[in-house]
């Protein structure tokens, strides 16, 4: 659990300029995923804009996986909360801007995200 805050705000500083807010980390036994990032849409007024809000980081600790899975994983999941924290639209679940966050963090830091892992049907 400290090991996956410590690795959240030591990405963050890295790759992120430090622009993640804080959010909920929470260990998961659920089958499925590897990670998530779960938000609500919400709106302030009746047409007003949506926003996403109410963060939760679910980090999958049912099976044990080799450690850079897990940090990629994290990773990954970080850049899904990069981009809706910032209120922005991707193409698709992982999207246009979802790839070019990847590839840039994969570059920066010499890592090995991926858009899905093999041991998951995560999305
Ligand atoms: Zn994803």
């Amino acid at each position: 659990m400290e090991y996956i805050q410590a690795h959240f705000d030591e990405y963050n500083r890295q790759y992120f300029g430090g622009a993640l807010p804080t959010l909920p980390i929470k260990l998961s036994h659920a089958r499925g995923f590897l990670g998530k990032v779960t938000f609500v849409k919400r709106r302030s007024w009746l047409f007003g804009p949506y926003k996403n809000e109410n963060f939760v980081l679910r980090i999958n600790v049912r099976i044990d996986l080799p450690e850079e899975v897990v940090q990629d994983t994290i990773l990954h999941e970080m850049i899904h909360y990069y981009i809706a924290v910032n209120q922005w639209k991707d193409t698709s679940a992982h999207g246009k801007l979802f790839r070019a966050e990847m590839a840039r963090i994969n570059k920066e830091g010499n890592r090995h995200i991926r858009i899905s892992y093999r041991l998951s049907s995560e999305k």
